[in-house]
Order: C-alpha cells, then structure tokens, then sequence
C-alpha cells in the first residue's frame, strides 16, 4: 500500500476495520431507528440513539466522480494518482473516497469493488479497504 495507514482501533470506527480484517466492508447502522450512519459516528442525529451496528455490505459499487490530482502534497502520495467517490450498489446513501494509482481511464458509473489491503504495522497489521475498477 502506498501512503498513510489509519488508525484502525478507534472507539466509532474499529468495526469498520474488524470488517475489513475478514475481507468485509462494512457501514454503520443505527439500532434505534435502523438509520445509516456514514460517516460512521455514535450518535445517531435521527433518533438520539448512541445504539449502533456494523453491518457487511456487498463491496460493489460505480463511480459517483472523481478526479486526477497532479499537484503533490503529501509525500507519501506520489502525483498522479485519482481520486474516486464511490456510490454502493446496496447501500446508494453511502459514498465512499477511494485512490488508484496513476491516472487510469475512469467514468461516472464505471464499475468497481472494494479489495482489502493488509500493511504491516508496529501494533501487528491493518487492513484498509481500497477500490479497483471490475
Ligand atoms: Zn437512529
């Protein structure tokens, strides 16, 4: 994997990555009213509730936009790479950002599915969900 690893043990967003460990994508859903939380976050604005789940969605989805950022900012992102908003097949409400090196030909509504990246860290490993076009 090529840039920065997340922090993968945080209180609103472990889940996500317990999921992304099996090979799962997940959202965050409220217990209360059964809500979509996404971002993830504990408190659902909806109901009140700090009740929530994860839950597996199918890790398909289409390109919603994106964009080819040529410019460097971060060194461990070296330009080009392409940046994708990606809308779930099953979950529509949810978009997710996704980066693919380089500058490939991308279009709205493309196709693509999320992989799971393992990178070795000093607390063991995380695993980061990333997209590729199907
Ligand atoms: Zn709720």
């Amino acid at each position: 994997m090529t840039g920065l690893v997340p922090v993968d043990g945080d209180l609103d967003t472990g889940g996500f990555f317990e999921a992304a460990r099996r090979g799962e994508l997940a959202v965050r859903r409220c217990n209360g009213c059964d809500a979509l939380l996404h971002l993830p976050r504990a408190y659902c604005k909806r109901c009140g509730s700090w009740d929530g789940r994860w839950e597996t969605v199918a890790g398909t989805g289409t390109v919603y936009s994106w964009s080819v950022v040529e410019h460097q900012v971060h060194p461990a992102y070296p330009v080009p790479y392409t940046i994708l908003l990606v809308q779930l097949d099953d979950e529509p409400a949810a978009r997710f950002v996704g980066h693919l090196d380089g500058s490939p030909d991308v279009s709205i509504g493309q196709p693509v599915e999320a992989w799971f990246d393992r990178v070795d860290t000093v607390d063991g490993d995380t695993v980061v969900p990333r997209w590729r076009l199907a």
